[in-house]
């Protein structure tokens, strides 16, 4: 096997290389990067009647959320919820740790303990 030989220059125009992609990466705006929403009409949000405001939850399809029991329920008193309680967006494990509103709601809801 024949090993190469990096002299001196070449080792430091690899790590130019190197530099550059990190460079290029933190190019990239945080926005982009970060995780998306999840949006109400994706298949998956209907079928657990995920809203962004769970005050329009139609509960007589969902009727977990109705009465004053179900009045309380929002995702970020959720357990799967896993951001703070006044945080406006936070992932969720049901949908992949995507992100869902704070004042959202959905099926799966579980009472934080
Ligand atoms: S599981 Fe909890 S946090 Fe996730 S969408 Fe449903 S109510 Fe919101």
């Amino acid at each position: 096997m024949k090993e190469k030989v990096i002299d001196r220059r070449g080792f430091l125009k690899m790590g130019v290389k190197a530099g550059g992609g990190v460079l290029a990466l933190s190019a990239i705006p945080i926005h982009l990067m970060a995780q998306d929403k999840v949006t109400e009409d994706e298949a998956l949000a209907q079928a657990m009647g995920y809203v962004l405001d769970a005050t329009t939850t139609d509960t007589k399809k969902f009727p977990k959320r109705a009465g004053d029991a179900g009045a309380s329920q929002f995702c970020d008193n959720c357990a799967l919820f896993s951001g703070e309680a006044d945080a406006e967006f936070a992932p969720c494990s049901i949908f992949q740790n995507r992100l869902v509103a704070g004042k959202g709601w959905c099926n799966a809801w579980v009472a934080k303990t």
